[in-house]
């Protein structure tokens, strides 16, 4: 996967919030070491989930923080204007990823697509449902309907996951937290009962979703076009689908359980569903471009 040089990049879909003071953060903090990534990426659906629709309200102290929280974009607009800077730069890749996907997403949904932003953070973030870490993972929040990604999370993927990466895996870990976005703006996410787990939770169900629909964004991406006219995104190739479903198959729980946590296989606290299950739903967007293939709630076969 490239991105077309001359394409133009729009940075007003993110936050960027990793100069901002007061957590310690800023560019380039370490990602905890330890258990810390394996636990926070089975808190990110506690998070999602507990968040629920709407609610995430009554954080004691949360309008105090977020103060220090300002957003500044300026030194990623001046870095990240053209395709050829996402060529070069990660940080310009995801911007132009998001563009791609909520250029997407509007073209299926129309009127019913409300663009969001992707919070960029550094080491700890304050949010409507909850303080995160960089361990959490990449989250969306329903209470503020936000995504939010410490970059350094892509080398967690390669570094303590083992996952080959790169500018496609990249992408698909985005395109799946826009998918939770367009679960909560369809009022799917809603429906689903809180804190529930094991292999046929409405929480699995609501996580196949999300990687089957980074799956049709997939099959879109060379083609649907931005504001200028032009797709961003060029030559996604086998070796670039290959890899995504690496990194499904090992951010599946019973990886996870077998091979970071290194206790047995408990499909009772499944959350994500298992690494077979997340491949199979990405391939299903993938092949079918289609989002009403993506109906992990109507059918008993999630695989
Ligand atoms: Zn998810």
């Amino acid at each position: 996967m490239r991105f077309n040089e001359g394409a133009g990049l729009d940075t007003s879909d993110v936050q960027d919030v990793r100069g901002s003071g007061g957590f310690g953060g800023g560019r380039g903090l370490a990602v905890g070491g330890g258990g810390l990534g394996v636990v926070g990426l089975i808190v990110v659906v506690l998070f999602q989930v507990l968040g629920g629709s709407g609610s995430g309200s009554g954080l004691a102290g949360f309008d105090g923080i977020v103060q220090d929280q300002a957003a500044d974009n300026s030194q990623l607009a001046q870095d990240c204007r053209t395709g050829a800077d996402a060529n070069r730069s990660v940080e310009c890749a995801v911007v132009a990823d998001i563009d791609s996907i909520q250029d997407y997403w509007t073209q299926v949904l129309g009127a019913q697509y409300q663009r969001t932003d992707t919070v960029f953070f550094a080491g700890q973030v304050q949010t409507q449902c909850g303080a995160a870490s960089s361990g959490t993972g990449p989250f969306y929040c329903p209470a503020d309907q936000l995504v939010y990604i410490d970059l350094s999370f892509y080398d967690e993927l390669t570094q303590r996951f083992g996952a080959e990466g790169g500018l496609f895996v990249d992408a698909y870990v985005l395109a799946h937290e826009y998918g939770h976005h367009v679960q909560d703006l369809l009022g799917i996410s809603g429906q689903v009962t809180s804190g529930v787990t094991g292999p046929t939770s409405g929480s699995v169900r609501l996580e196949l979703q999300a990687d089957c629909f980074a799956g049709t964004w997939a099959n879109h991406a060379e083609t649907v076009p931005d504001e200028s006219g032009r797709p961003l995104i060029a030559d996604i190739t086998d070796d670039d689908i290959a890899r995504a479903l690496d990194a499904a198959g090992r951010i599946g729980d019973d990886f996870i359980q077998e091979n970071l946590v290194g206790g047995p296989v408990d499909e009772g606290s499944f959350t994500h569903g298992s690494s077979e299950q997340r491949q199979r739903w990405f391939t299903t967007g993938y092949t079918t471009g289609d989002p009403n293939q993506c109906d992990t709630f109507g059918t008993d076969d999630l695989g």
